[in-house]
């Protein structure tokens, strides 16, 4: 298949309209969208992205009205977070509406809903004239996409197209918020941070596996994130034994010398940078990456989130 690339979100909501899938920029990953009530498109997306079949899609919004066409009610507590947050880095996970197709949401009977801010992902998803499931536009597994080229590298021949835009904004996948039990979770941690949330509805707690029998959010258990190179997660006072072929991203330059560095001016510019910067590090055959670890607070919960499941891979 020949991948288009454009820049007119117009040109590649047609690509939707005829049962296509279309990588498009929001302000936290690319994502890789088809048509919310379209299965044979969504079975695509599974194809391109060798996604399991058990990780539920996001559906995305171009405005706050087409959430009634994908959710069976909103909520108090839903309502309440739409109002302070959309259009955001943030999914909601509500009752799914019964015409939503199960394959969407992994067999689940609830879906995440969410309105991204960035303006290009909006106006593409008004041309669409339709709800768009995107999950991250990366082969599943590899760090998740914040340029269309990192798009290109890993689905070029597989999808119908890529609509070009800027280098994501936030770099970090949405945070992930589930409003169907009385207690909201946070199933996945992102730039929308819990002090926020907890500022909307101050019952909201971050999930742990253990509070709950089965994983209510099957996409966590999978493995993620990962750049071939080993990462490995140490401290700004750590004594580096350097060798050749290793890099280092983090907040305060260590002394010793790297292939490949990287110092950051804050934690946003590191969540920001953190899977542009893997990518980069596996075309220069990177064996180790050193990342510094950061406090466990505002953003810096998402990064050391996604670190953590770098590493640990
Ligand atoms: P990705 O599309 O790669 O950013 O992954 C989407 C994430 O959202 C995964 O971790 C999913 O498990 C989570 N997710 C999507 N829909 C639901 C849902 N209905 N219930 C719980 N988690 C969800
Ligand atoms: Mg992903």
């Amino acid at each position: 298949m020949k991948t288009i690339l454009t820049t007119s979100p117009a040109e590649a909501a047609e690509f939707i309209k005829r049962g296509g899938i279309v990588a498009f920029p929001t302000e936290t990953v690319y994502g890789l969208g088809a048509n919310v009530f379209d299965e044979k498109a969504i079975k695509k997306i599974f194809q391109a992205k060798q996604r399991p079949n058990d990780n539920p899609l996001i559906a995305h919004v171009g405005n706050i009205e087409q959430i009634k066409l994908l959710v069976s009610k909103i909520n108090e507590t839903a309502q309440k977070f739409t109002e302070a947050f959309f259009p955001a880095p943030l999914t909601l996970v509500l009752q799914k509406a019964k015409n939503v197709p199960l394959i969407a949401t992994a067999n689940l009977e609830t879906i995440g809903v969410r309105m991204p801010k960035n303006e290009l992902a909006l106006e593409f998803l008004k041309n669409c004239e339709t709800p768009i499931v995107a999950p991250s536009a990366n082969i599943s597994g590899k760090p998740s996409p914040t340029t269309w080229q990192a798009v290109f590298e890993d689905l070029n021949q597989r999808i119908d197209c890529i609509l070009q835009g800027e280098a994501t904004e936030v770099g970090l996948e949405s945070t992930v918020l589930d409003c169907t039990t009385e207690t909201p979770f946070v199933l996945r941690t992102g730039a929308v941070t819990l002090e926020q949330l907890q500022k909307i509805e101050p019952k909201t707690r971050l999930y742990k596996i253990s509070e709950m029998e089965t994983p209510k959010s099957p996409g966590l258990k999978h493995r993620h994130y990962s750049p071939q190179a080993k990462v490995i997660l140490v401290s700004s006072k750590f004594n580096f034994q350097c060798s050749k072929s290793q890099a280092f991203i983090g907040l305060k330059k260590p002394d010793s010398d790297f292939e490949m560095i990287k110092i950051c001016q804050s934690v946003e510019e590191y969540a920001h940078s953190i899977f542009d910067f893997f990518r980069r590090c596996d075309h220069e055959n990177i064996e180790t990456i050193y990342c510094e670890k950061v406090a466990e607070k505002g953003i810096g919960l998402a990064l050391m989130d996604r670190l953590k499941r770098a590493a640990a891979s």
